[in-house]
């Protein structure tokens, strides 16, 4: 039996070891300093042939693993607005069915839908044989979601404008960060609208990249990365107002012995940077019995960008 056509993409989560948030702008974005690592935590997206009888302009989309059941399937699903904006581009049809398997947490602020995004918009420019230049996926990828760019180039980067704007970002070494999964998620704008709320007293300075952060990532120093962690997440303080609890995480981490725990983006997922693979190992372990989160995971960064692992097209 020939093989089914089908192209699998894996797309690496992110955490930002800084996210300087501006005050919000007339169109409600805010202006963004914002350093990325991706890191090797992935969802896999694949696309396969629609099935036969499918409406050839509605892509369909299935979706497993952890918090599946808050990923939508119909129209609003990112990845199903990436075949579609990528069909749209091209003038064909978007006929394809979607599978996506979850290790990212959902609205977790590890921008799992802007992997699957990313994911999507790969594997059906590989599946449709279309040959988007790299320029023009780019550019897809920032009209379906700030973070959406990042996903698709993975390793780090500095992200300006909303955070759609990167520059490639030098990294010295493996950094090992460790993850404290939340049960249930918090919604970005939500997260935003409480920054401001909290924020509306004072002028809001122009968000900057620390020099001292992106020294150490260059210098691939784990110490005087976590020395440059505090108050590197301005949206922080209003994750930690919404979900107080996740003070409780975060000291369940530093007392484990991590260098330094920051939320990861809008949260409610807590990152903790680490001095080395056994360490991490040893935070998660504590993690994961501290009662303070859902579940812990050990990670590397830089993980590369979207890739495609297996294509039978
Ligand atoms: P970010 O870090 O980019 O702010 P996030 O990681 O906090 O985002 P996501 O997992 O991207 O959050 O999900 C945010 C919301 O987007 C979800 O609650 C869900 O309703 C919707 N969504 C749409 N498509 C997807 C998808 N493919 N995967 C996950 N969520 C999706």
């Amino acid at each position: 039996m020939p093989p089914t056509p089908a192209v699998t993409v894996r797309v690496p989560a992110k955490v930002n070891a800084q996210l300087a948030v501006g005050g919000p702008r007339p169109d409600g974005f805010h202006d963004l300093a914002n350093v990325f690592l991706a890191v090797d935590l992935y969802d896999r997206v694949t696309a396969a042939p629609a099935d036969a009888g499918a409406d050839p302009a509605v892509p369909r989309v299935t979706c497993a693993g952890p918090g599946s059941d808050l990923v939508p399937l119909d129209g609003g699903n990112l990845a199903v607005r990436a075949a579609v904006l990528l069909a749209g581009h091209h003038g064909r049809p978007p006929a394809v069915r979607l599978h996506i398997d979850k290790d990212i947490p959902v609205a977790g602020g590890m921008a799992g839908g802007s992997a699957d995004a990313a994911g999507a918009l790969l594997a059906c420019d590989a599946l449709w044989g279309t040959r988007t230049p790299r320029e023009v996926l780019l550019d897809l990828c920032a009209r379906l979601g700030s973070d959406v760019p990042f996903s698709l180039v993975g390793g780090a980067a500095l992200g300006r404008g909303r955070g759609e704007r990167l520059t490639p970002l030098p990294v010295g070494g493996t950094f090992h960060w460790v993850f404290a999964l939340a049960d249930g998620g918090l919604s970005t704008p939500a997260v935003y609208r409480e920054c401001d709320r909290l924020r509306a007293a004072a002028p809001v300075p122009e968000p900057e990249a620390d020099p001292a952060l992106l020294a150490a990532l260059a210098a691939g120093d784990p110490y005087a990365l976590a020395a440059a962690l505090p108050g590197a997440n301005d949206l922080q303080p209003a994750a930690l107002s919404l979900r107080p609890a996740l003070d409780e995480t975060l000291r369940a981490g530093t007392g484990a012995g991590a260098l330094a725990g920051l939320v990861s983006g809008s949260g409610p997922t807590v990152a903790f940077l680490t001095a080395d693979a056994g360490t991490a190992r040893k935070v998660a372990a504590a993690l994961e019995t501290s009662g303070t989160c859902r579940a812990a995971r050990a990670t590397t960064a830089p993980a590369p960008g979207a890739t495609t692992i297996v294509s039978h097209a």
